[in-house]
């Protein structure tokens, strides 16, 4: 996930909801009050885009083509293999002991079931393939976007991030989590003999970079070859919106889970949640009180998924596209949420900041996590042996500074944690 960047003194509006108890009215009726029945939801949001906006995925398409030619796969397609090149990466495991918003210290209590930034990206994907199987677009290249989005995210989420670019800042330098995906599926990446990275598609590459953000072709001209002045195609699009979905609900869930937010707090600031909580609750009055909320949270992410996808259609029907080109030119990107429902995950999001995110508890974990990657690059800018020998290797090519912002941002939190630990005994 990349924590949105939103300044957290506009946290207020998150009470702010105004107009929108009529818009959970209606999102009630159509998505049903009672469980199990929201699949009822049957309009043209179900019908596929024209099949020219889909990016092509055989062999010789354009965004197929890889650095390194290879023979072509007898039975899967690239964009297939580019999943499951990912899928065995070591940067992809190690998303396993990254932070998605929790940090486990030393110490803490078992927390098991909060998300890591590994079922954070699983959630991502899950989201991503529906999104793509509803409107025919190309599902195998959704499903390596969304497998890849969070690769090049270091230790403590957010709050490491954050201190890493600040760090990388003093030496004339930044750090962004995209362009570090690339460089760890191009370059850290070694399971072929024949090259270096994971040798993947340019569509898959373009993808990385571009799903989140557009790059300025005069400020990054190493990106040439990805279409800088283009938007990207709609199946790494999606992926950004995918990604805002899966974490708003789930750390809605995380969050009522670790106690840090209260059900009546999400009630009284999430009219969304409110109206699908009290539908649960009065269809279901004998269940037990986190079976309502798990229902209310589910279906907050239909409408959110189903409103994506109505939205899309409804963009390119606009604009008449028909081809990928015509995506990529488009005045605008074209996935996005209506705006009535982008207006109900935006004050949603701020409630998460005010009150979750931002919240005193994990404010003291983020500042630990900040102080540790600023000790461990210090310590590792004066004593850079302490590094393994392939990364000194890259001390001549890449310059110290960068050299140890990859090896830093490569660490799970765990490691990073036991590096501080013999940091501050030697
Ligand atoms: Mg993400």
């Amino acid at each position: 996930m990349q924590l949105p960047q939103i300044e957290t003194g506009s946290a207020l509006a998150a009470c702010d909801i105004t107009g929108l108890e009529e818009f959970v009215a209606d999102r009630a009726i159509e998505h049903g009050t009672a469980a199990g029945n929201e699949t009822a939801v049957k309009d043209e949001t179900s019908e596929p885009l024209p099949r020219g906006v889909a990016v092509a995925g055989d062999a010789g398409s354009a965004l197929t083509r890889r650095a390194h030619t290879e023979p072509p796969h007898a039975y899967r397609t690239p964009f297939a293999r580019d999943g499951a090149r990912i899928l065995h990466a070591r940067a992809f495991r190690r998303l396993a002991g990254k932070t998605q918003v929790f940090t486990r210290l030393p110490g803490d209590p078992l927390s098991d079931h909060f998300r890591s930034r590994l079922t954070h990206t699983l959630e991502v994907t899950q989201i991503s393939r529906t999104l793509a199987g509803a409107l025919g677009l190309n599902l195998e290249l959704a499903e390596a976007l969304a497998l890849v989005h969070d690769i090049g995210h270091p230790p403590y989420g957010h709050a490491g991030e954050k201190a890493l670019d600040e760090a990388l800042n003093a030496h004339g330098l930044r750090f962004d989590h995209n362009l570090h995906a690339l460089r760890i599926v191009t370059w850290f990446e070694e399971r072929y003999p024949a090259f270096r990275g994971l040798n993947l598609t340019l569509g898959v590459r373009e993808g990385i970079i571009k799903h989140s953000r557009d790059y300025a072709a005069g400020a990054h001209p190493e990106l040439r070859e990805y279409f800088l002045d283009e938007f990207p195609p709609l199946e790494a699009q999606l992926i950004d919106l995918a990604d805002e979905i899966a974490y708003l609900t789930a750390d809605l869930d995380d969050g009522l889970d670790s106690g840090i937010l209260t059900v009546e707090q999400v009630r009284e600031s999430v009219p969304l949640f409110r109206g699908f909580h009290d539908a649960a609750r009065s269809a279901y009055p004998a269940a037990a009180p986190r079976l309502a909320v798990y229902d209310a949270l589910r279906r907050m992410l239909n409408v959110f998924v189903s409103d994506l996808l109505a939205e899309v259609r409804r963009r390119i029907r606009a604009l008449g596209a028909t081809t990928l080109e015509e995506v990529r030119h488009a005045p605008a990107r074209l996935a996005a949420l209506s705006a009535e429902t982008e207006a109900v995950r935006a004050s949603a999001k701020r409630f998460l900041y005010a009150n979750f995110y931002n919240s005193p508890q994990m404010d003291e974990v983020h500042l630990h996590g900040a102080r540790v990657v600023k000790q461990v690059f210090s310590t590792l800018m004066t004593e850079p042996r302490l590094m393994p020998e392939d990364h000194q290797a890259q001390i001549e090519s890449q310059g110290l500074a960068r050299t140890v912002t990859d090896y830093i941002a490569g660490m799970t939190d765990a490691f990073i944690e036991q590096m501080w630990e013999r940091c501050k005994a030697g």
